[in-house]
C-alpha cells in the first residue's frame, strides 16, 4: 500500500467562528502540504480512526459566516421587524388566532383553519 495523509478530524466548537480563530488559512495549509508525498491520497480521519472519508473536490466549500457582531445587529433588527408585527388570520384579519393541537392556526373569530398567518406590519 501506499502512504496515505490522514487529516485527522476532531470535534471541538459548535460555533464554526471559533474554530476558525485557531485554523489554518489556504496558505498555511498548502505550506503544509508541500512537504508530504505529493502522490499520496488524502483522507478524512474520523473518530479516532473509527470511521474514513475520501478527501474530494467537493469536500472544499467556501462559505461566507457572519462576525458575531453582524449575527447580533441582524438578531436585533429581526426582533425589532417582529415587534413592528403581528400575525392575522388570512380570511377576516382578525389577529384573535390560536395554534390548534393538530399544527394548524384557527380564527377565533370566522373560525377559518389555515396553514400560515398573514403578516402585517403595526402603524
Ligand atoms: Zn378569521
Amino acid at each position: 500500500m501506499d502512504t496515505i495523509v490522514k487529516v485527522i478530524t476532531t470535534r471541538e466548537d459548535y460555533d464554526i467562528r471559533d474554530s476558525a480563530e485557531n485554523a489554518l488559512t489556504i496558505e498555511e495549509v498548502i505550506e503544509v502540504l508541500k512537504y508530504l508525498p505529493q502522490k499520496a491520497k488524502v483522507v478524512l480521519c474520523n473518530d479516532n480512526g473509527h470511521t474514513f472519508a475520501p478527501v474530494r473536490r467537493s469536500t472544499f466549500v467556501t462559505e461566507y459566516v457572519e462576525t458575531k457582531e453582524e449575527e447580533e445587529e441582524r438578531i436585533r433588527k429581526e426582533e425589532e421587524e417582529e415587534k413592528n408585527t403581528a400575525l392575522v388570520c388570512p380570511n377576516c384579519g382578525s389577529d384573535n388566532i390560536y395554534w390548534s393541537v393538530r399544527g394548524h392556526m384557527r380564527c377565533m373569530s370566522c373560525d377559518a383553519k389555515f396553514n400560515k398567518a398573514k403578516k402585517v406590519t403595526l402603524a
